[in-house]
């Protein structure tokens, strides 16, 4: 059942519903992965047909100005002609081999020079994957069941690290899963973000049984809250004291928020890394990796299993090796700038219309949280007064800007974020500050 809800900008998409109708026939929701059915704004998810540069254009014709940019990966913004030529100079050598290629040579290469701690790595198609086979490598390395999670943090969709997790499972609500076992999540420790406190009594309260911790580099699924200084370090701390793994979950800050992820600007070591999103220049790559000497245990090296039959296919490593090898410092240094223009933008505007916020930043990440104090942790995070991002949503939206459709997701710009692009964002945001200023719960 779709939500219609009333607001300020009467707008239709006809095409879009049509299809969403066809799809909610054949598919769960209508959609492929949650947060794409507009279920927290309501209203008509729209079927995008095609992007270049900042735009999509939906099926109902109409273009908006992209900042989700295909949450995070899009990172040269869309249909970058290098980028695209590189998938089809791949595409015409063929789709799959099931064998060792020179494109997963590559781009582990590429991974490997930029980001110090990743000694070796291994290619996997999903951040999920990813996320799963470095917590099954750290339990195999250490011997121990246990994991330390933190709420509010997303690792994709882990049968272990479904608790408390941010993202969609935050834009639902859902404190749990079903399908999800005691079993499964039974060995999970799930703390409050940012609480280094926390952490130092779980070691104390589990001696020589937690096999890691893992964390985002910087989390961006619960909207985006930094780890406060120190608590990285503290967690790495903390790990080694207690000879437990510490990983740092890359998958949506690796190669975004600078050339060496959230590592290039915290320099906190991790014992094993996760990544996907950017690397993949669009398709389905990801990876994990880290210290050498725990890599060495995973299959065929070492004993514990871990594969993939599309693994470092060749189409999706030839885009990401092409995407990594655009981002230079210059790439950065773009994509930092705009994100420092439409936050002063965004500000500004919910400023004029007095609507109390906290525009938080990563990096060149960043989300708006309808709060009136800075938000360190998930309980906070959801105390907002998400009814306002809403109306703000679906007020950007009918102007023609596509924002995330949940007050619990990061923002995104890309190096194709010109200034007509932000032009429009500029035009559209005093209506969308008005529209949160007069919304009601
Ligand atoms: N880890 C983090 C930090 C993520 O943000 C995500 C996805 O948003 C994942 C893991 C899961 O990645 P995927 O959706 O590719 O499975």
């Amino acid at each position: 059942m779709q939500v219609r809800i009333t607001v300020s900008f009467p707008y239709e998409a006809p095409v879009s519903q049509s299809l969403f109708d066809r799809a909610s026939v054949v598919t769960p929701g209508g959609v492929n992965s949650p947060v794409r059915a507009f279920r927290a704004v309501g209203g008509t998810p729209r079927f995008m047909v095609s992007g270049t540069g900042p735009y999509l254009t939906d099926a109902d014709g109409r273009e908006y100005v992209d900042l989700v940019c295909s949450w995070g990966p899009m990172i040269l913004g869309h249909s970058h002609p290098e980028v695209i030529a590189a998938v089809q100079e791949a595409v015409a050598r063929g789709t799959s081999f099931g064998t060792p290629g020179a494109g997963e040579v590559e781009l582990a290469e590429e991974i490997v020079a930029r980001i110090a701690p990743v000694e070796q790595v291994r290619l996997v198609s999903s951040g999920t994957e990813a996320t799963m086979s470095a917590i099954r490598l750290a339990r195999g390395f250490t011997g121990r069941a246990k994991v330390v999670k933190f709420a509010g943090c997303y690792h994709g969709h882990v049968d272990a690290l479904l608790a408390a997790a941010g993202s969609g499972v935050a834009t639902f609500g859902l404190p749990d899963t079903p399908g999800v076992t005691g079993a499964q999540a039974g060995d999970t420790i799930v703390l409050p973000y940012n609480d280094i406190e926390a952490v130092r009594a779980a070691f104390a309260a589990h001696p020589g049984e937690i096999a890691c911790v893992i964390t985002e580099a910087s989390p961006g699924n619960m909207g985006v809250v930094p780890p406060l200084p120190g608590f990285n370090q503290g967690l790495a701390d903390l790990c080694s004291e207690n000879g437990a793994l510490y990983i740092s979950d890359e998958v949506m800050t690796g190669f975004r928020v600078s050339k060496a992820g959230w590592y290039g600007i915290d320099g906190v070591r991790p014992d094993l890394m996760t990544f996907g999103k950017v690397m993949g220049g669009g398709f389905p790559a990801a990876a994990f990796g880290g210290r050498a000497d725990v890599m060495a245990h995973l299959a065929p090296a070492g004993p514990v299993y871990q594969a993939g039959t599309l693994s470092g296919n060749p189409v999706a490593t030839a885009a990401g090796v092409a995407q990594l090898r655009l981002l230079d410092d210059a790439a950065y240094e773009k994509v930092d700038a705009v994100s420092a223009e439409v936050r002063g933008l965004v500000t500004a505007a919910l400023a004029k219309e007095g609507v109390a916020h906290r525009l938080q930043v990563a990096g060149n990440m960043f989300s708006v949280f309808f709060a009136d104090a800075e938000v360190t942790d998930y309980d906070a995070a959801k105390a907002q007064e998400s009814f306002r991002f809403t109306a703000f949503f679906h007020a950007m939206l009918a102007q023609g800007v596509y924002l995330p459709p949940s007050a619990f997701e990061s923002w995104f710009v890309s190096t194709a974020h010109d200034a007509a692009a932000v032009e429009r964002i500029a035009a559209a945001l005093p209506a969308a500050a008005r529209a949160a200023a007069e919304a009601t719960a």
